[in-house]
């Protein structure tokens, strides 16, 4: 099986949209969270994944939207986007939202938000953090999101030291015979540097994974983005990815 592995999209319909034409054909949506936030589209976003084979799990802005936890830990700017769009997801929306886990295995696959032992919080960015999360779980292949950032963290046996590749682009990289931790890189609203949207396809068959990016229409966006008054800043990062 094809499946498209994303995360971040941060309710961003413009750049879903490009990678969803991008990335066919597959037969299923893998999704790490945050599905809203930032973006001008939380309920758009939603409903247009949902129109495939979705598994999701949450991640840190969504539980915001949901009022699980408290606003003040989020910066100004996500604060405010995170009330706006709490406010306008419909009920319907809400409700499938607050159905999703923190983390789930499929396949033999680990999906998480943020990391294993912290599912929706912790920045998994060193390779300090990244073997503390190879030894709280005996994964496989763990597909991550929540910092932006398409990375990819290696096991190294015996010596239990952990190494950091960049994403080959358009490349298959195996997945046989060796322990990782892969983070797609955001699609919504990238921060390594490139605005283009970011995504990953797993081929279950081939035990692949390859990444992806996709030029979309971001003065869409950034245009839905004033019309609701979300603030400026993050207004600005979309066309600089960072
Ligand atoms: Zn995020």
């Amino acid at each position: 099986m094809r499946y498209l592995v994303l995360t971040d999209i941060h309710g961003n319909l413009a750049a879903l949209q490009s990678v969803l034409a991008d990335a066919q054909p597959f037969e299923g949506i893998w999704c790490l969270g945050d599905l809203v936030g930032y973006g001008p589209d939380p309920n758009e976003v939603i409903e247009r994944l949902r129109e495939f084979p979705l598994v999701s799990v949450l991640g840190n802005h969504d539980w915001g939207v949901l009022g699980r936890v408290d606003p003040h830990i989020f910066n100004p700017d996500a604060r405010h986007a995170m009330l706006w769009a709490r406010g306008e997801l419909e009920t319907e929306n809400r409700r499938f939202l607050a159905g999703l886990p923190a983390g789930i295995e499929v396949e033999g696959y680990v999906l998480v938000h943020a990391s294993l032992r912290e599912p929706i919080w912790e920045y998994l960015l060193d390779t300090e953090s990244a073997r503390k999360n190879f030894a709280f779980h005996d994964f496989q292949t763990a597909f991550v999101g929540h910092t932006h950032i398409p990375l990819i963290f290696e096991l190294v046996e015996p010596a239990k030291d952990v190494r950091v590749l960049q994403p080959d682009w358009n490349e298959p990289l195996q997945l046989d015979g060796r322990r990782l931790i892969i983070n797609p890189g955001s699609v919504g609203q990238p921060r390594d540097g490139d605005p283009r949207a970011a995504y990953g396809i797993l081929d279950t068959e081939a035990r692949t994974f390859s990444f992806h990016r996709v030029a979309y229409a971001i003065e869409i966006t950034q245009e839905r983005m004033r019309a609701r008054g979300l603030p400026q800043r993050l207004i600005d990062r979309l066309e600089i990815g960072r």
